[in-house]
């Protein structure tokens, strides 16, 4: 990987019971890195094929030659992520997809330890309809203001952060900070998730010449995004302030949407810059340490398999291919 392109991944799960009760179809099919989807309103219609770096089929068990788990998943692209880290970039890995769809499933995911002699710190943010909360500390409440550093960019004032010394610190820590998170029911899920939860590992390597006496520091910045469900308003019967949070998601993903575009763009052509619209949403201003110049970043998309959510992933596969 070169520049600042960004590694594409898509994953399908298993149906859920809302699924099976309908009796639903699977409309996804999978060949090495090739996704295809099947239009279950016209069976004769030619499947559409994508393909990504990965396309992950998590749609059957364990038992499946083709089922990919948690660990390959987490092999693939966690641990490229992390020596990208190590190497001393920043990284993002986020994920996109309908709501439901498993990307906390998949972000949530079981890590490796052995990340013993580093002394991360931790924040966690959600951004909520453009505002910014923190998920460490709740009584911190509601808007939180974003600034510029003059050298080191963007960053949210006031926000916690805490430091670890252990993998099990972090898994707490991002278990407190979800059930701080702002969840609302909708028609999609009762659990549907508005707002953008970013978590950001600060990550410092120091290390000590001893001949020299002197100590060098190497800091990076991990950031892993869990989106807000990429469902269309309209799809979920909005109105008043679910209309609202659904225009706000919708702001934000398309900006992420072009931004990453245009970085691709701007690494294919091997240009040095394009106008990137950083600025249209608070994610994107925020992780733009974390997307463009010195900075690596993957996607995971999170697919559901069945017939009736066939417009949502189709949207779906078509972010995820203007990402490559
Ligand atoms: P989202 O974050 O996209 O709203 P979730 O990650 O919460 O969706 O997934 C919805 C449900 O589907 C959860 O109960 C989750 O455990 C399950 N699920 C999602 N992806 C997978 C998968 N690959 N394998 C097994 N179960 C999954």
């Amino acid at each position: 990987m070169s520049g600042a392109s960004v590694k594409v991944a898509v994953r399908v799960r298993p149906f859920n019971s809302r699924e099976t009760s309908k009796d639903s179809k699977c409309i996804i099919q999978m060949q090495g890195n090739s996704t295809t989807i099947l239009n279950p309103k016209n069976p004769k219609e030619a499947p559409k094929s994508f393909s990504f770096d990965y396309s992950y089929w998590s749609h059957t068990t364990v038992d499946d030659p083709c089922f990919a788990s948690q660990s390959q998943v987490y092999n693939d692209i966690g641990k490229e992520m992390l020596q990208h880290a190590f190497e001393g970039y920043n990284v993002c890995i986020f994920a996109y997809g309908q709501t439901g769809a498993g990307k906390s499933y998949t972000m949530m995911g079981k890590q490796e330890e052995g990340q013993e002699g580093i002394i991360p710190q931790v924040a966690y943010m959600e951004i909520y309809c453009e505002r910014v909360r923190d998920l460490l500390n709740p009584k911190n409440k509601g808007n939180l203001r974003v600034r510029e550093h003059p050298l080191l960019g963007p960053y949210v004032e006031d926000l916690s952060k805490l430091a670890v010394t252990s993998y099990t610190d972090i898994a707490d820590l991002m278990d407190a900070g979800n059930k701080a998170r702002t969840v609302a029911a909708t028609n999609m899920n009762e659990t549907s998730s508005r707002s953008h939860a970013v978590f950001t590992i600060v990550f410092t390597q120091r290390k000590h010449d001893n001949e020299t006496d002197l100590s060098t520091e190497k800091v990076s910045k991990i950031s892993l995004v869990d989106l807000a469900g990429s469902e269309r308003a309209d799809s979920t019967g909005a109105k008043g302030t679910r209309l609202k949070e659904g225009a706000n998601i919708n702001k934000s993903l398309t900006t992420l949407g072009k931004v990453i575009s245009a970085l691709a763009e701007v690494s294919k052509k091997k240009k040095k810059t394009d106008f990137i619209p950083y600025r249209d949403s608070v994610l994107t201003w925020l992780l733009r340490e974390n997307l463009g110049g010195n900075s690596r970043t993957a996607m995971v998309a999170a697919l559901s398999p069945a017939d009736i959510n066939y417009d949502e992933t189709l949207s779906t596969l078509r972010y995820a291919d203007r990402a490559k």
